[in-house]
């Protein structure tokens, strides 16, 4: 089995927890709430994949209710598309942008490696990612209203309450996925760029990812 095929194995739950590890306010979850904040995440997204299909993204897009703009560039600081709003604005103000170029290298990376993936399947996976954004931005999902934010002392004088940035991540990859129906998560495609680019920091990334599966069997 290669890399991608072990990647492609490990269970939506370990993704979820790669990217809430990832979260500044990771270590004031309390350990015993992980597992309750990875749901919520990864349900998020479900819920929001029972709403919609690509065609109606598609269909969304058409009726102007969000801009497709695809961008003959590299995205600016490695990002490999984005969903951009003006505040207050009106629907021609809401934006989701692909960088063409980078999508095009995560294509390159894959035959580099003989992992079968179409170019289309890369673009409706961004697509889909950027359009959850769009929901969210438009307040037809949100998972933090559906979501307890994570409370915690400073210096033992006063009470914060955060929210977890990352579960909007999570959502989204997870809606994706199951939009596209990939048998691979959609941060598969980081790391084989990250493959091509810089073979060791690709390596930390596989490792990492194993680590968390140890977690998830324990
Ligand atoms: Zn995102």
């Amino acid at each position: 089995m290669n890399e991608w095929q072990i990647l492609s194995q490990l269970p939506q739950e370990t993704w979820a927890r790669i990217l809430l590890q990832q979260d500044p306010i990771y270590p004031k979850i309390p350990t015993a709430d992980v597992e309750y904040y990875i749901r919520q995440g990864l349900q998020a997204g479900l819920d929001a994949a029972s709403q919609w299909d690509l065609r109606q993204i598609y269909q969304a897009i058409e009726n102007q209710q969000v801009r497709l703009c695809t961008k003959h560039s590299e995205g600016p600081c490695g990002i490999h598309a984005e969903y951009r709003s003006v505040q207050g604005s009106s629907s021609s103000d809401r934006e989701i942008r692909l960088y063409e170029q980078t999508l095009q290298e995560i294509r390159s990376a894959a035959e580099l490696y003989k992992i079968p993936l179409h170019m289309q399947q890369i673009r409706d996976l961004h697509l889909a990612h950027e359009f959850y954004h769009y929901l969210e931005d438009t307040n037809q999902v949100d998972v933090y209203k559906t979501s307890r934010s994570v409370s915690f002392m400073v210096f033992h004088l006063f009470r914060q309450t955060r929210a977890i940035k990352s579960l909007h991540e999570i959502a989204a990859h997870t809606f994706a996925q199951h939009l596209c129906q990939t048998t691979y998560h959609p941060l598969q495609l980081d790391w084989l760029l990250l493959k091509q680019q810089d073979e060791g920091q690709a390596k930390v990334f596989f490792d990492t990812c194993l680590s968390s599966v140890g977690i998830e069997k324990r």
